[in-house]
């Protein structure tokens, strides 16, 4: 997915740590975890919105089957997903299953994928991942949190975007774009991803949930950009409730 959250930064740090002197950007306006929350019918609004606007998001990870956007999520860590994205085919050409990935090689793998940062760990992780769900899981992905979150390279974030899209289940995955633009709209303030997964998990109405997170990211990559927010043609700039935001309410 996106780049630089904490918890992609540290995919074994599975744990949230509070971004103590993390700042919502953008002239610092409001410390993570301090806009005032939006209430339950402004939420909706905010949702209703984004429904309209684009009623069925798609993750820009390229990817062929669960196994492949396993692989495209875990690649994407502290990258962009056009940078993945160059990679990948050349890669899912020569190996679309964990068994063709480990018959491949670690070495071949990071030749394949040596445009991305941290390609080294990265290959060593994806060879790692396939072996295990050769071993454990028949060769198929799993479709439990644990097991995903269990497999090299794999954290929360990881499995919870997996979840999402290969098995269309409601997880909500805080990529850094989700956690800015929680946090600055006040949908859910919180200090630390785990923090406002939960929250967001609390507010957003059901039905909105399944796309919720790619309308969260979509509007944090294009529209509430981490230094120069596009405010002035944000669809929900009226209910925002960031104190840095550059049009009037
Ligand atoms: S008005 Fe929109 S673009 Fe500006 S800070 Fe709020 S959510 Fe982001």
């Amino acid at each position: 997915m996106s780049r630089k959250t904490t918890s992609a930064r540290r995919k074994a740090g599975k744990k949230s740590k509070p971004l103590r002197k993390a700042r919502a950007g953008a002239g610092n306006k409001a410390a993570y975890g301090a806009t005032p929350p939006l209430r339950p019918n402004e939420i909706e609004e905010v949702f209703r919105r984004f429904h309209a606007a684009n009623p069925t998001p798609r993750g820009e990870l390229e990817h062929i089957n669960p196994f492949t956007l396993l692989v495209a999520v875990v690649l994407s860590a502290q990258a962009t997903d056009a940078g993945v994205n160059k990679a990948t085919p050349a890669l899912f050409a020569a190996a679309d299953t964990p068994e063709k990935m480990v018959r491949l090689g670690e070495e071949k793998v990071r030749d394949l994928i040596k445009t991305i940062g941290l390609f080294r760990t990265k290959a060593r992780n994806v060879i790692a991942l396939s072996q295990k769900l050769i071993a454990e899981h028949g060769g198929v992905v799993p479709r439990i949190h644990e097991a995903l979150e269990s497999l090299p390279g794999v954290g929360r974030k990881t499995a919870n975007v997996v979840l999402n899209i290969a098995f269309g289940e409601p997880t909500i995955a805080v990529d850094t774009h989700v956690f800015r633009v929680g946090n600055r709209t006040g949908l859910a303030p919180g200090k630390t991803p785990l923090e406002v997964e939960t929250r967001l998990g609390q507010v957003i109405p059901d039905r909105y949930r399944l796309h919720a997170h790619h309308w969260l990211i979509l509007h944090g990559r294009y529209t509430c950009l981490a230094r120069k927010p596009l405010c002035e043609r944000c669809i929900i700039a009226d209910l925002c409730r960031w104190p840095g935001k550059t049009v009037a309410a």
